[in-house]
């Protein structure tokens, strides 16, 4: 099977992780730091912290800004069930709003008509968190000058997106955002087993973080002369990235910027052969340079959907459906949750369609995915005349 997407691991790799194995600390040592520094400089912000993945990311992060139970959380029904998830790990509730359907992100026109009727009501959300789908920068200037003007606080969910740009901005700089979520899991734009990195340029949110990821202690405050002393400050979590999984997410963020021009060639190369498709190709605001961790394609009909899907996985190609949307999972039906007041995400949800995209992926592989679509394509029409 193709997959949609994998991680590609270089001898680099393999030697960086060995080095730490033979080392003496696989975890606490040097590594974290130097991926931490690195993030920081590729992403334009002041500051990085590693962490365990970014489903810990997310939950440290809300918490960092201040999220408490029964607060309002809002974000989009589109996404993966962390940045939902981790709000509810909280007690925190969460609102869905939904998508422009041609850019899959939080419709900023639905968010401030929403914001709108928060406010009369007394239920404005303490933090709204924007989901950069499949790479493609959420229009994050809108969205920060609806935040601003109700006093919320602004998390972009960049798992899909570390490399991307924004406005002339790296995606992490913050320039419009408290901060933003990384994921290093391997099938996303680089990968370090599981991972996960967050960026912000607020010195004080930082050292939150760093408290929240190892036990809320810290050993900063030591006297000279009493050197063993550790300080609880906050009710911590062990979401500490190990110093192997760093050595290899270092290696790997080496080569960003070489993996982001090789996903946006194979992006190319399908925008070109799928012109004259009768489907509908993703679309890229101007002001976005996708990392490309998703090509989604919508079909005409969820009955074409299926059938495409179904021919596709027949020939051994991995396409996927990112994402059946949160609220209607039984969990969340079962919390009263459900799409009503989304229609647009669950258009989205009923056509969307993943192809593979991943550096590895041949110029052969990539021409037999567009040929096997076509095929689907047409065994579509003749099934339905
Ligand atoms: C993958 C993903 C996450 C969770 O990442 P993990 O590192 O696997 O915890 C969160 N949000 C989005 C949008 C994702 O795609």
């Amino acid at each position: 099977m193709i997959p949609y997407s994998r991680q590609k691991i270089t001898q680099a790799d393999i030697d960086a992780v060995v080095k730490v194995l033979k080392s003496d600390f696989l975890t606490q040592g040097q590594e974290v730091p130097k991926l931490e520094a690195e993030i920081a400089k590729k992403t334009q912000a002041e500051f990085a912290i590693a962490v365990s993945n970014a489903t810990s990311a997310l939950h440290i992060s809300y918490l960092a800004l201040g999220l408490k139970a029964d607060d309002w959380l809002w974000t989009s029904p589109i996404s993966f069930l962390s940045t939902a998830n981790a709000a509810l790990f909280i007690g925190a509730k969460v609102k869905f709003i939904d998508i422009d359907i041609n850019t899959f992100n939080i419709c900023p026109k639905k968010l401030g008509e929403e914001l709108k009727k928060a406010a009369s009501a007394n239920r404005l959300p303490k933090i709204i968190s924007c989901v950069h789908m499949g790479g493609n920068s959420a229009p994050m200037s809108e969205i920060k000058q609806l935040a601003d003007k109700y006093n919320i606080k602004l998390v972009e969910d960049g798992a899909h997106a570390l490399g991307a740009s924004y406005l002339g901005s790296k995606v992490g700089s913050c320039q419009f955002s408290d901060l933003c979520v990384f994921s290093l899991h391997p099938v996303k734009i680089i990968t370090s087993g599981e991972g996960g990195l967050i960026t912000t340029n607020d010195k004080s949110i930082a050292e939150k973080l760093k408290l929240l990821r190892s036990h809320g202690v810290t050993r900063e405050n030591a006297a000279v002369d009493e050197k063993w002393t550790y300080e609880q400050l906050e009710l911590g979590f062990n979401y500490r990235m190990t110093d192997f999984q760093a050595a290899l997410g270092l290696s790997q963020a080496n080569r960003l910027e070489q993996i982001i021009k090789e996903r946006n060639k194979i992006a190319r190369i399908y925008f070109e052969k799928l012109a004259k498709l009768p489907i509908k190709l993703p679309q890229v605001d101007k002001t976005n340079i996708s990392s490309w961790h998703l090509f989604i394609i919508r079909l005409n009909s969820k009955e074409q959907r299926k059938i495409v899907y179904n021919y596709l996985r027949d020939k051994n190609i991995g396409v996927n459906v990112h994402y059946i949307p949160i609220p209607t999972q039984p969990f969340y039906r079962n919390l009263g949750y459900s799409l009503d007041a989304c229609p647009n995400a669950d258009k989205y949800y009923q056509r969307c369609l993943s192809l593979p995209l991943f550096p590895e992926l041949s110029a052969s592989q990539i021409s037999y995915i567009i040929e096997s679509l076509q095929e689907a394509l047409r065994l579509d029409i003749k099934d339905t005349q």
